[in-house]
């Protein structure tokens, strides 16, 4: 079965079982026990995030006691159950946070299906969709839905940013510098990796109107237009900052062409 229909089933179960108050956060661990799974909190040292184990027909989640965040234990937990769900014919899996936040768009290995599996089981579509609907998309709300979800600001995002019909983009600073940048299909334009953040020194911003040329250049300005919406978290425990900025521009896809040719 997919990751996204195998958690959907699952959620389909919890619905049934949980009045709606207990509806969220879900709990993965929890669900795993009452599949028979073993789970324990263990020091798995400083490389791997979580496990799932196997022996004498048992299996067992472990999750690394070294995880400081509820979020990041959360999606770790949740990972672990995609694994037992979609993948307990292997062996032994261990998973690095490398496998963790391996999260590109097209699942082509194990790690992205059960990274796809906890996303979606822990922020089912029709809630997120519910509760984006009325407002619009800012690091504010994401800060909001990461409670109600009890996952982390990074995993929140990039679910809001999957459901969000909006021209949106998410950037990942970390050190001043860009790690990884994801725009929606709305959204045409995106910053390199690696290249200097121009808004560093703010940090933190609450969905501020920005003018684009001033702070990304003119190709930015002639594909997502003169303004952009900006909001920002600071995550100080990685030296990193969350960015979301938002355009207004009204422009539809078969326009673009002539900002290209534009651009030249
Ligand atoms: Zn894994």
């Amino acid at each position: 079965m997919r990751p996204r229909a195998a958690a959907n089933q699952l959620t389909k179960v919890l619905r049934l079982a949980l009045p709606p108050e207990q509806w969220f956060p879900v709990r993965p661990l929890v669900i795993a026990r009452e599949f028979g799974v073993l789970v324990e909190e263990d020091d798995l040292g400083p490389t791997f995030e979580g496990a799932l184990l196997q022996a004498n027909g048992r299996c067992a989640i472990v999750i690394n006691s070294r995880i400081r965040e509820d979020g990041r234990r959360s999606f770790t937990a949740g990972h672990e159950l995609g694994h037992y769900s979609l993948h307990r014919d292997r062996p032994e899996l261990r998973c690095s946070l490398d496998d963790l936040l391996d999260v590109a768009p097209h699942p082509v290995n194990i790690e992205q299906e059960a990274n796809e599996f906890a996303m979606t089981l822990l922020m089912p579509a029709d809630d997120v969709r519910a509760q984006i609907a009325a407002r619009p998309p800012s690091i504010a709300l994401v800060r909001e839905l990461s409670e109600r979800y009890g996952t982390s600001l990074v995993s929140t995002a990039l679910r809001v940013r999957e459901l969000s019909a909006g021209a949106l983009c998410l950037v990942y600073v970390a050190s001043g510098r860009v790690k990884w940048c994801w725009p929606t299909s709305r959204f045409q334009w995106r910053a390199a990796r690696g290249a200097p953040w121009p808004l560093q020194q703010l940090s933190s911003l609450e969905g501020e109107p920005f003018p684009t040329l001033t702070a990304f250049g003119p190709e930015a300005h002639a594909r997502v237009g003169a303004q952009l919406i900006v909001s920002a978290a600071d995550m100080p425990h990685y030296d990193a900052n969350l960015w979301m900025l938002v355009t207004r521009d009204p422009r539809r896809p078969w326009e673009w062409g002539e900002v290209d040719a534009e651009l030249g």
